[in-house]
């Protein structure tokens, strides 16, 4: 159950307040979105990234430096509170700072920390996602149940990194004893043939509404350029698929597929009340989905926050474009959800 923040500024005026992020991942997108809504921002960098905050990207009013992110002390804590900053999480914030980090700070932060455990503990997550009423993919739990496809995920494996495919329990020791010997902590998911689709929602504890942002697919080595050689090279190059993830592209879904995932979206949000008893997840999140040729839509995991897949919209997408009459972020409605709580005197509705 969440507590009462220990430090809540009692100001209702914005400008009083500061935006911040660690520099990675989507902090142009954050920093630029805040300041569009007229905010004043700060950039946490590890040294020597500083200039791309100031110089290459004019985004961050002010820089805060580390050695290294590892480097996160109190006395930096003590600057943000200082300052009356909120952090802003995105995926690289959580995976450099680790759970328990986040679960002590002390610094404002957006967004819900309680969801955190249930979205690091794989099952705890597909309790939440099962709860959720999403389709999954199945999940074998020896190697010697495998029958048909399966992509074999090791626990901490980031941006597809380290992912294979086997469809026999020989293929899966073969590949695991020769590559990966020592690791044992690993999920034996069913392979769904589709199309990988990230779905990009926001949902507002202010305004209480689900949005849907955007839609990227992951652009991933050397999964999305195996197409370009025949099957019969392929064999004779012994290439195996991999799925580490260079970039993001944008994607517009068929429009009859929008009711079903605006579905999807308010179970997800409904059943994190429920299992945290509290706020439960807001704020940016994403499902990251694969789509059959059926239009099925095979949920595969749930990212509560920020990701990096909403960079190409900057400018907005066609989907914000058809709610807002300005250039509309995902970064830029972070920014909007503090304003309007702080303005309406609800900051502690969206800190975590
Ligand atoms: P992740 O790092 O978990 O987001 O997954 C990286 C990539 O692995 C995805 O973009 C998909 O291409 C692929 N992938 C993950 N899970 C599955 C699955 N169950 N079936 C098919 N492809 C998957």
């Amino acid at each position: 159950m969440a507590t009462p923040h220990p430090i809540l500024p009692a100001s209702t005026d914005p400008k009083d307040f500061v935006i911040a992020t660690l520099g990675s991942h989507s902090a142009l997108q954050i920093l630029k979105g805040a300041k569009d809504e007229g905010m004043k921002t700060l950039a946490i960098c590890e040294k020597g990234r500083e200039k791309l905050y100031t110089d290459n990207y004019p985004v961050a009013d002010e820089i805060l430096t580390l050695n290294k992110f590892a480097d996160w002390d109190e006395k930096l804590e003590e600057e943000l509170i200082k300052r009356n900053a909120i952090v802003i999480p995105h995926g690289s914030f959580i995976s450099y700072m680790g759970h328990d980090r986040v679960q002590k700070l002390q610094a404002m932060y957006y967004g819900t920390k309680d969801i955190l455990e249930w979205e690091s503990d794989r099952n705890k997550e597909r309790v939440w996602m099962e709860k959720s009423g999403l389709k999954l993919p199945r999940l074998y739990p020896k190697p010697e149940d495998i029958d048909k496809p399966v992509i074999v995920k090791f626990h901490g494996a980031g941006g597809g990194f380290g992912y294979f495919v086997a469809k026999t329990p020989e293929q899966f020791y073969e590949v695991k004893n020769r590559k990966y010997p020592d690791q044992n902590d690993f999920a034996i998911q069913e392979y769904i043939v589709g199309v990988p689709l990230y779905i990009h929602y926001f949902y507002s504890p202010v305004t209480g509404e689900l949005e849907i942002m955007s839609f990227d697919k992951r652009y991933e080595s050397n999964a999305d350029s195996i197409g370009r050689i025949k099957a019969e090279d392929q064999l004779v190059a012994k290439i195996h698929t991999s799925y580490t993830i260079v970039g993001n592209i944008p994607v517009v879904v068929r429009e009859s597929l929008l009711p079903e995932m605006f579905d999807m979206g308010e179970r997800v949000i409904k059943t994190s009340q429920e299992l945290c008893g509290g706020k439960g997840l807001f704020g940016p999140f994403c499902l990251e989905t694969i789509v059959t040729r059926k239009l099925e839509i095979f949920v595969f995991e749930i990212s509560a926050r920020i990701v990096a897949g909403t960079n190409p919209f900057i400018e907005g997408s066609p989907y914000t474009a058809l709610k807002y009459d300005k250039p509309m972020s995902t970064g830029r409605r972070i920014a909007l959800d503090i304003q309007q709580a702080i303005g309406a005197g609800q900051l502690e509705d969206i800190l975590g």
